[in-house]
């Protein structure tokens, strides 16, 4: 894929590659330079889209399951072709590490391989009848046509946890990639076009969001929107949703607590904790958020814990052995720089890091670590998407549980702890989509993924992925 200051990238509508009236910048947070433009997409020709993605619709769904999913197939095996070059795109547009990038394309592979297989598990059911003479089904549809819209931190793979489970159901997809990133779902765009996916099933809708948003919300053909982002764009899709009662999939903001226990694997709960909060730059919904520390193993912790972050290797994603990357912006290293003060503020320690890393260009922030974090501190009430980790002590489990669930977010939560009646107790009382135990980074392509309370409404990957594309619809046959 080409791209440059210079020349805009075309965008892909019905099939074709198309140039418009106005261009949207690429910067890389690495060097707040500007290495791509993109252009956008107006109000004339996102209509033409949701008309285009209509007409397809029929011959879509009629497909079988099994050719569906062989297509997806084929996306997966370009961007596997492809996985360097596309890991690149990522890291140049969204800044983080390489490897992590790479692991990016890797994921979105394995996403579209689940789903292809799920295509062909949309079971309807037959219910025993109550009336002599008659039958009763339950039979699956595609939705129709859905308006997918994805986020800058992982702007190739979330973006697929849409688009593949939508398409895979018999749902044509247009998506709006964050303005931040447009590049990955360019590159998305040109592996569905080289595997054959027909022009009108897949569609790049990229520029000026509320205008997108309000074509989904308003138009009929739009059958239901998928967002990834904040709680606060969430909760103006709701507000918008009501007139025409369109249905939504919310995937919002979270505040992760971690819950380390004195009875851990201290080596491995260090290890899993720096993974849940310093992986993709701390910018990820599920990133460590907030730190619960037994007291009797605080310092022990923390002494490890403080080490394992200052190895943590900071700079461009392009360079070998990057741990951290830049933030996406200024405004983003400005929001945790003032985290940080504030935190000191309420009586909390910097340990390590807690500045801007000097003597560079982009918008990087040195791995933080704040010990003696006060519950009021913003940084443990609002979400920090920063290399920022704030650590704060509890005395006994309930204790633990109940600061956790003191959140108005329910994305994921973590807990280092070998007691295996404890774990059962956590699984059954925290208050989060997904519950990490020693384990860190828990998503997987067959497990659900979604949030309760303000992170948001129904769930992705694993079987719920795949319903949540598809219409539930009872057939009961009289006089059989
Ligand atoms: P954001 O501002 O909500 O943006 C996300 C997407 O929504 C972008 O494509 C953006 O487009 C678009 N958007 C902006 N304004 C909109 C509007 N009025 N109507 C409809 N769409 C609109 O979120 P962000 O700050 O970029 O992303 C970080 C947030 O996403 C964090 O809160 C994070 O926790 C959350 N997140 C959640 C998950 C999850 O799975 N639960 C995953 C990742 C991130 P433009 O770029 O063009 O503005």
């Amino acid at each position: 894929m080409e791209f440059s200051p210079d020349k805009a990238c075309k965008i892909y509508l019905d099939g074709k590659w198309l140039a418009t009236e106005r261009e949207i910048k690429v910067v890389n947070p690495a060097t707040e330079q500007v290495f791509a433009k993109v252009f956008a997409i107006d109000k004339d020709q996102l209509q033409m889209a949701l008309n285009t993605a209509e007409a397809s619709f029929a011959a879509w769904r009629g497909r079988t399951a099994k050719d569906r999913g062989i297509l997806l197939h084929r996306v997966a095996d370009e961007l596997k072709r492809r996985r360097d070059e596309i890991g690149r795109i990522i890291t140049l547009e969204n800044g983080k590490p390489l490897a992590q990038s790479k692991g990016e394309v890797d994921m979105s592979e394995d996403h579209l391989r689940w789903f292809a297989e799920e295509a062909r598990h949309s079971y309807g059911r037959t219910i025993p009848n109550q009336v002599q003479g008659k039958r009763h089904l339950v039979v699956k549809t595609p939705i129709g046509t859905v308006g997918a819209i994805a986020p800058w931190n992982f702007p190739l793979v979330l973006a697929v946890r849409k688009v593949a489970p939508a398409m895979a159901a018999g749902c044509p997809v247009i998506l709006k990639p964050a303005s931040q990133t447009p590049l990955s779902a360019i590159a998305l765009a040109e592996c569905m076009e080289a595997a054959g996916i027909p022009g009108g099933v897949f569609q790049l809708a990229i520029g000026k969001a509320s205008m997108i948003a309000d074509e989904f919300l308003s138009n009929p053909i739009c059958r239901k929107i998928s967002f990834t982002g904040s709680t606060q764009v969430g909760q103006e899709l709701i507000r918008g949703a009501a007139n025409s009662v369109k249905p939504l999939s919310l995937e919002l903001g979270g505040l992760a607590p971690v819950l380390i226990f004195e009875d851990c694997d201290l080596e491995r709960a260090v290890q899993e904790t720096i993974i849940a909060k310093f992986r993709n730059t701390g910018q990820s919904c599920i990133a460590a958020n907030r730190i619960y520390v037994q007291k009797s193993i605080h310092d022990k912790f923390v002494e490890k814990f403080v080490a394992a972050v200052e190895r943590l290797k900071t700079g461009n994603g392009l360079e070998d052995g990057m741990d951290v990357g830049p933030l996406v912006n200024q405004s983003a290293l400005d929001g945790a720089l003032s985290q940080i003060e504030d935190a000191v503020k309420h009586g909390g320690k910097v340990l390590t890091g807690g500045k801007r890393k000097s003597g560079t260009h982009g918008f990087f922030l040195e791995p933080s670590v704040i010990d003696g974090a006060h519950d009021h501190a913003v940084c443990m009430q609002e979400e920090t998407f920063a290399p920022v980790a704030p650590i704060t002590t509890f005395d006994t489990e309930e204790e633990a549980i109940r600061r956790a669930n003191q959140s108005p977010y329910g994305l994921s939560a973590y807990a280092m702890t070998s007691n295996i009646g404890r774990m059962f107790r956590l699984s059954e009382q925290i208050e989060a989509g997904t519950l990490g135990i020693n384990d860190g980074a828990p998503t997987t392509s067959q497990a659900p993924f979604g949030g309760v309370k303000q992170s948001g409404w129904g769930r992705e990957l694993g079987t719920e992925g795949l319903e949540a594309f598809l219409e539930t619809k009872h057939v009961s046959i009289g006089g059989v």
